[in-house]
């Protein structure tokens, strides 16, 4: 298990399940990304694919218990992905035998609201869908909340009377998240668990004492980072503003996923900037292991530093 000490922080990954990312980049081919040769063998295999995880992070802070990004979770509909589609992967198991208990949570962060962020945001009970943390406060970004209700309110469109094949991926997308929203946002909204901040105009929020809510928009309307400082030691964790290493050494790739990727590139390029030679530790969502690193100049670019 992956965990890193930040003064009186500690933070711990508690991994859901393995995710090949093949296809998620455009430009990374096997051919380019071979030119990158920090990226083997944990990060990209020997065939060239692109390996990654699905995992939360667990934040120990001053007696105080934070989770951040709740993944696929369990019997979800998301019928736009066979491979999570009313599938068990039994994160809370695993959170409980890292030895966590749910209703000690104090506080769940979602860097954004894609299907596989607020999987264990809530918990199948009796047919109902139920806040798995009952004690917890949930903090949604407002633009990223009322963006994603906007979308669950609008008229599904039929993915098979769509013409071109990007504009079908689009639709079942959506229509998956538009379930997502219904299955693990507005349960957490109606039982009165949900706090809606704001984060536009670059306006960073302090929930608790040294975590703090860091806009990265561009993946969606409302992406956020958060930051885990404590006696003078600093974490980033960059949910989906990079999904995958190679981000840093390429920060124009942006993804399919990207929902602007002007502004997903801008924020990439901006983070790196800043963290670049400092001991700041970035810690990817995503990332394969070793989940975390340092950030330092590469000629023109960037790498992380593990
Ligand atoms: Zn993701």
């Amino acid at each position: 298990m992956q965990q890193w000490q930040l003064g009186e922080a500690r933070i711990t990954a508690v991994v859901e399940q393995a995710l090949s990312m093949d296809g998620l980049i455009y430009k990374a081919k096997p051919d380019v990304l071979a030119d990158i040769a920090w990226l083997s063998p944990h990060y990209v295999d020997a065939d060239g694919s692109l390996l990654g995880l699905v995992q939360c992070f667990v934040v120990e802070l001053d007696g105080k218990l934070t989770v951040i990004d709740t993944c696929v979770g369990d019997h979800k509909d998301l019928p736009s992905d066979p491979a999570w589609h009313q599938k068990a992967f039994g994160l809370l198991e695993k959170f409980k035998a890292a030895g966590f208990d749910p209703a000690s949570v104090d506080l769940v962060l979602c860097t954004h609201l894609h299907l596989d962020h607020v999987g264990i945001n809530t918990r199948l009970e009796d047919g109902r869908w139920v806040p798995t943390f009952p004690n917890a406060r949930y903090l949604f970004a407002r633009d990223e909340y009322e963006y994603w209700k906007a979308e669950a309110e609008q008229e599904p469109v039929d993915p098979k009377t769509l013409e071109k094949p990007f504009d079908r991926y689009r639709a079942g997308f959506q229509a998956t998240q538009r379930m997502v929203h219904q299955q693990s946002v507005e349960p957490v909204v109606a039982a009165g668990l949900a706090e809606l901040v704001d984060t536009h105009n670059e306006q960073e929020c302090e929930p608790l004492p040294g975590i703090t809510l860091v806009p990265t928009h561009g993946h969606t309307p409302g992406h956020v980072s958060v930051e885990i400082a404590s006696g003078g030691a600093k974490a980033l964790i960059t949910g989906d503003s990079f999904h995958h290493p190679c981000q840093i050494a390429r920060a124009e790739w942006a993804t399919v996923a990207d929902h602007d990727r002007e502004a997903s590139t801008a924020t990439r390029q901006r983070v790196l900037r800043e963290l670049a030679g400092t001991d700041t530790l970035m810690l990817g969502t995503h990332f394969a292991e070793p989940s975390g690193g340092t950030i330092a100049r590469d000629g023109d670019s960037y790498r992380l530093k593990t």
